[in-house]
């Protein structure tokens, strides 16, 4: 079976497709010559996620799933959650983002986040979804050189280091993303 994964992120992809059994041959964008801007309109990660795999099944007329990721802060009331790529706004990017979220939590002793990553799959015409969760805390200052986005600020439940500290294997095996991608594949490898 082929199915999409609406990514550009060939690491994402290369990840994911070594997860799956040789059956289920694995698509980017690319590969089904989709190049167009898919706008994230929604106001939640399930909703961008939906948005993202309906709008490849009904263009494209394939199987797919989409991902969507954001950081929740306890005291921010989930902030930036769904708007963590575009957190503090023109330039965004990584580091502007990580400034303007320890400037909001400068003087506040809660820092418990968590980052949830929402999968949408369209299978032959039924949705499934799937989520995880990694929970943590909001460092004080940025540590670690690794990953991206959010990772040196970041310091996952039970750890000492930061996301940006840790290796790609070690993060993959407990991060947010790696949890709904596993939940994804087992699902995969049982369904007929
Ligand atoms: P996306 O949905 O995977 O594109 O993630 C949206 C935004 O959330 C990214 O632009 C990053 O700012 C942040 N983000 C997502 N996953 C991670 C992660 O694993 N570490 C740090 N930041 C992340």
């Amino acid at each position: 079976m082929k199915l999409v994964f609406a990514t550009n992120n060939l690491n994402k992809l290369k990840e994911v497709q070594e997860m799956l059994p040789s059956s289920i041959e694995l698509l980017s964008l690319k590969d089904i010559d989709c190049f167009d801007e898919i706008e994230e309109t929604e106001t939640t990660l399930e909703g961008n996620a939906q948005l993202k795999a309906d709008y490849i099944t009904k263009n494209y007329k394939y199987n797919c799933f989409a991902d969507d990721t954001g950081l929740e802060v306890e005291s921010l009331k989930g902030k930036p959650g769904v708007y963590s790529a575009r957190f503090a706004g023109k330039p965004a990017n990584s580091e502007n983002n990580m400034d303007k979220l320890l400037e909001d939590l400068e003087g506040k002793t809660n820092r418990k986040a968590q980052f949830r990553t929402a999968i949408a799959l369209n299978i032959n015409d039924k949705e499934f979804h799937f989520e995880g969760i990694c929970k943590g805390d909001i460092l004080t200052k940025k540590q670690g050189e690794k990953g991206f986005g959010y990772d040196p600020i970041f310091k996952p439940k039970g750890f000492e280091k930061s996301f940006a500290e840790m290796t790609q294997e070690e993060k993959n095996k407990i991060s947010h993303r790696g949890i709904a991608i596993q939940k994804l594949v087992a699902f995969l490898k049982e369904y007929k």
